[in-house]
């Protein structure tokens, strides 16, 4: 053995004593917090001495929350750290109420069972506990081309807005996929042997291959390799980017934003914890008065409400909710310690669409929440948007106008809103037919979605025309915005078989001065528009303020 072989090797073991140690001083400490917990459960009302003791606990958990993550044990961390929470608002409350301490007992017990299920699954695993998992979004692209494509290929992926990985030949023949989470994979046929390279990350992720032969043999044979996507060469960059947004797009926006209604604050940081832990973005309130204003800010997926709070109760709240037409359809999870099945189905004829019983089980309401917003989003996706380009549809931009323009007036911001229209479009139509035309707007839509900024409000208008706010943005700053997009879009080419075209647009710009009706401020952006129109078209107009 070389000396330096030795030395790593020492290095090694060293390191796995003290990992460990620091396991079994992991275990000793959550024996002790279980102990603590029972031994002062009894001596309540508790005084000084006791709520010391919790203070001491609490700090427990934090040390527990953090150790947890440096052992590899992230269940126990994620048990720990609402725990913390909970047992310091046991501290300073003199006289806590009962669902809090039922809560508190709860998360003791889930602490308890993590570190059980954690360490059982240490040892089976020897030296390589499971790693702490991460919030999963924007996972990138995989491409594996020849090395003259690869550097372009990448470029392209990379302008469309997505991360890549690149494989280099030698990774990829001799197996070495990489271990990470994929959202696709980019797989050029000019490879050696493509189908297999498919067939071996055919599972893992959507396949994309880019072929040369797109006859039926070689789709079919695609196919069986596992192939979903198969784009023709020469490469059209826009039908890339649909499959890529059809794979990729979706999943890098599922940070589900949830509302807490729960009029114990202490309780709703504990959940608001546990789902923050789990990547979601979280608004909590405990003023139920309060709760519509928050909703309306937030645009939540779904809504954690409590059941039981003083003043007003859960339903009632859930009634009002359900008053505004936008969130005839937003899932309310209702906390409940109720037994009473009546009120139960009551709430559900309001729709609340779930019951999670008190003291909750923080892992079954992060999983809950999760499902149920992702269903919300999906269908809400399909209602809201346009089929052909996935931006709002016409009564959805309009809604948002109205809204943007309210909060535009109370915060004293501006906003520009631009139409667009496609130049004589009926000609592409006519020369290129109708599935060319349908790209043509894909393609401006997606331009829209690139140029823009991701706050700034996107629709499909109509058939070819478009409509954007931009938020924060005057009209002559638009201007200039609009304006670079337009040269981009206009230089920008469109490939058939036979020919090579390009499409211009025109737009009108409109600002929010002196606090206009959406009504108004269409008109004055349409009548912009139209003008560009007859000033000869491919030009962008602003409406005189
Ligand atoms: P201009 O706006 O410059 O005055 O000329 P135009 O040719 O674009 O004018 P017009 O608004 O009269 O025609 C719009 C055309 O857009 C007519 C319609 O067939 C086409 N169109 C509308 N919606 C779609 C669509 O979803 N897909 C395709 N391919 N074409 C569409
Ligand atoms: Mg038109
Ligand atoms: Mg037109």
């Amino acid at each position: 053995m070389t000396e330096l072989a030795g030395a790593e090797t020492e290095m090694r073991d060293a390191l796995r004593r003290l990992r460990a140690d620091g396991v079994q001083r992991l275990g000793e400490r959550v024996r002790e917090l279980v102990a603590g917990w029972a031994a002062l459960q009894p001596r309540r009302p508790w005084d000084a001495v006791d709520r010391a003791r919790l203070g001491e606990l609490a700090a427990s958990a934090h040390r527990l929350a953090g150790a947890g993550g440096t052992f590899g044990f992230p269940g126990l961390s994620k048990a720990a750290a609402p725990l913390e929470l909970l047992l310091l608002g046991l501290r300073d409350t003199p006289s806590p109420r009962g669902d809090r301490l039922r809560q508190a007992s709860a998360q003791v017990e889930a602490v308890a069972a993590a570190w059980a299920a954690g360490s059982a699954g240490a040892e089976e695993a020897g030296d390589a506990p499971g790693q702490a998992s991460q919030a999963e979004h924007g996972e990138p692209i995989f491409l594996f081309a020849e090395p003259e494509e690869q550097a372009l290929l990448s470029a392209v992926i990379a302008n469309l807005g997505y991360g890549v990985r690149r494989a280099s030949e030698r990774e990829v023949l001799e197996g070495m996929l990489p271990e990470s989470r994929l959202s696709a994979a980019v797989i050029d046929d000019a490879v050696p042997d493509p189908l297999a390279v498919c067939r071996r990350l055919a599972g893992r992720c959507p396949l994309i291959l880019l072929a040369e032969d797109s006859s039926f043999e070689n789709r079919l044979a695609a196919a069986r390799a596992g192939v979903e996507a198969l784009v023709a060469k020469p490469l059209e960059v826009n039908e890339l980017a649909d499959w890529l947004d059809h794979f990729a797009g979706a999943r890098a926006e599922t940070r589900y934003s949830i509302v807490i209604v729960d009029d114990d604050q202490l309780l709703a940081a504990a959940y608001a914890m546990a789902l923050r832990q789990a990547g979601m973005q979280v608004t909590s309130v405990s003023d139920p008065a309060q709760a519509i204003e928050v909703i309306a800010a937030a645009a939540p997926d779904l809504i954690l409400m409590d059941l039981q709070m003083p003043g007003i109760d859960g339903i009632e709240l859930a009634r009002v909710i359900r008053q505004t037409r936008r969130h005839l359809s937003l899932p309310i999870l209702f906390l409940s310690a109720e037994q009473d099945t009546q009120r139960q189905i009551l709430a559900r004829r309001l729709g609340g669409d779930d019951f999670i019983p008190k003291p909750v089980d923080l892992d079954r309401l992060v999983t809950l929440v999760r499902l149920r917003a992702e269903r919300a989003r999906s269908l809400r996706a399909v209602m809201e948007s346009d089929s052909l380009t996935g931006l709002l549809n016409h009564a959805r931009f309009k809604e948002r106008l109205v809204l943007e323009l309210e909060r535009a007036r109370r915060h004293g911001h501006t906003l520009s809103l631009v139409i667009f229209d496609l130049d004589h479009f009926k000609s592409v139509n006519d020369n290129y037919g109708h599935l060319v035309g349908d790209r043509v707007i894909r393609g401006l839509a997606r331009s829209l979605q690139k140029r823009l900024r991701r706050t700034d409000v996107i629709g499909r208008y109509g058939g070819e025309e478009f409509a954007a706010l931009l938020i924060g943005t005057a009209p002559a700053e638009a201007h200039g915005i609009i304006e670079h997009l337009r040269e981009r879009f206009a230089a920008a080419s469109f490939d058939t078989e036979s020919a090579s075209f390009s499409v211009t647009f025109s737009a009108g710009i409109a600002g929010n001065a002196g606090g206009v009706e959406a009504e108004a401020m269409i008109s004055a952006a349409d009548a912009a528009l139209y003008a560009a129109k007859r000033a000869g078209r491919n030009r962008v107009m602003v409406a005189p303020a």
